[in-house]
């Protein structure tokens, strides 16, 4: 990305037609730009204005001009604008931004950004604005990327897990631990500086007993992950059985809506269907797979390698059984093969005469001694709705438990913070094995120090301008 003494502009809402279109202006010839283009019925100039006050004025623009009007120096009224201005260091970039507010239609906001960028501005590249404010200090890194998950939260817990986060959440979490090692470090280093061959300056089983709380700590954070991702990306629940079991109809039933085509023909899925359903504010992802089962038509292959990719991937597996029917080998199969992740078994067709008992699922589970999964029994009826949402419950509760709501402590929801905090864990690990097996001062100090900037390269401390890009390229022109 370019320069920071630039002035940047961009339209700041979303395409197409709306109430009002922002078009936002940062950098330190914010104001003297936009005031080429802007009028406030005031007649005050923007320099001369309360800083975060809304002002009426016009958008003056060439585009309207007759030939007489550019003679003597007369603009047109582009629109009619509302503008504030939030003067440095009091704004979301740091810089000095003016906002103008105008109608919500396509050509005016584009316009307006042509006769800024005419005036002097450049257009801002993605996420520019929310880099800056990065730069300039008002967020860190793990803030600026916690902005983006807030615009996409998908469901309630993801946005309320995203605003944890740009309150400073985790931050404060990981900058905790961060001055405490910036303390042992110098406590450790300073032994170095002394000569002394052991680790004295700092008592050793104190080092050792901090270090452990540390890694503890630490260690935590990263199992949070998972559940982390799974609130900020959603379940990923994959509906398995084998062909007429009433997955597509279970899925129609769970969307509430007609989504998958049912059929009496088996094979009818061909692919991975994907839908989206909330359950208590989480997001649940529904992968409809194709019926698991040998089978010569090659674009049935095609979507059974795509299924048993989905299956890999899913968080929680939906298996479907018949219970109109006995239970066949496939059925079977399908328990045994697929018992290493969370599972809820569905007792489907509960309006037909049964022909399989609960139990005589739970007997193939059970029988399974190498079952590392939980597992959850539901009785439902596709047709009716029965059951159905005792199923979207179950897999929320396999998925995340009812830990999240409590609130209770921070989550992780990036790879990038668990890949640096298990390269944090490690370091750590590493310095205990130094003081245990060698005392050597400068062992631990080296691995204190790759712990600290594991640390420090989460909240943006310690970075480099491809971390930078490749977090703000996630982000859209104007944010
Ligand atoms: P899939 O091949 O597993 O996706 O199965 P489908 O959803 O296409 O359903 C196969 C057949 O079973 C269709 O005729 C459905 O109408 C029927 N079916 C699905 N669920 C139920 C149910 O709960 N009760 C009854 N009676 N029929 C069902």
């Amino acid at each position: 990305m370019s320069a920071l003494d630039d002035t940047i502009c961009a339209v700041a809402t979303p395409a197409g037609e709306g109430g009002v279109g922002i078009v936002r202006v940062s950098g330190s010839r914010a104001l003297s730009i936009t005031s080429t283009v802007v009028r406030l019925r005031c007649g005050k100039s923007l320099s001369a204005i309360t800083s975060h006050q809304l002002y009426l004025g016009n958008f003056l623009s060439e585009h309207f001009q007759t030939h007489d009007q550019l003679k003597q120096g007369h603009a047109t009224v582009l629109d009619e604008v509302l503008v504030v201005t939030m003067r440095t260091p009091r704004s979301y970039t740091g810089e000095d931004v003016v906002e103008v507010h105008g109608h919500g239609g396509p050509l005016i906001v584009q316009a307006m950004c042509e006769a800024l960028i005419q005036a002097g501005a450049r257009m801002a590249e993605p996420g520019e604005f929310t880099k800056r404010a990065f730069l300039n200090g008002r967020l860190d890194l793990t803030q600026a990327e916690a902005v983006l998950d807030t615009i996409q939260a998908n469901s309630l817990h993801s946005l309320k897990l995203a605003q944890e986060h740009l309150q400073g959440g985790l931050s404060g979490v990981i900058l905790g631990h961060r001055d405490e090692l910036v303390k042992l470090l110098a406590h450790v280093e300073a032994g170095m500086d002394f000569g002394e061959e052991d680790i004295q300056f700092i008592e050793q089983t104190e080092l050792q007993e901090t270090l452990r709380t540390m890694l503890g700590a630490i260690e935590k954070l990263i199992e949070s992950a998972q559940e982390g991702r799974i609130i900020r990306e959603g379940i990923r629940t994959v509906i398995l059985g084998r062909p007429n079991v009433g997955k597509s109809s279970v899925l129609n039933a769970i969307l509430g809506i007609d989504r998958a085509i049912v059929s009496q023909i088996p094979g009818t899925t061909r692919d991975v269907l994907e839908e989206s359903v909330m359950v208590e504010g989480v997001m649940i992802r529904l992968f409809d797979t194709a019926g698991l089962r040998e089978t010569i038509d090659e674009l049935e292959q095609e979507g059974m390698s795509r299924a048993e990719e989905a299956i890999h991937q899913a968080d929680v597996l939906v298996m479907i059984f018949d219970r109109s029917q006995p239970l066949t080998q496939k059925d079977m199969d399908l328990i045994q093969e697929y018992n290493h992740k969370p599972r809820v078994m569905i007792l489907n067709k509960d309006d037909l005469p049964h022909q399989i008992s609960l139990k005589d699922i739970q007997k193939i589970v059970k029988h399974n001694k190498n079952n590392l999964s939980q597992t959850e029994y539901v009785q439902a009826c596709a047709l009716t709705g029965e059951g159905i949402d005792l199923v979207k419950r179950a897999v929320k509760k396999l998925a995340v438990g009812n830990r999240h709501e409590a609130g209770d402590s921070v989550l992780v929801s990036r790879l990038r913070h668990k890949i640096l905090l298990q390269q944090s864990a490690e370091a750590l690990h590493n310095a205990l094995v130094a003081i245990h097996d060698t005392h050597s001062v400068e062992c631990v100090a080296l691995d204190l120090r790759m712990a600290l900037d594991a640390l420090g390269e989460i909240v943006g401390i310690v970075t480099n301008e491809d971390i930078l890009d490749q977090i703000f390229r996630e982000f859209c022109i104007g944010k």
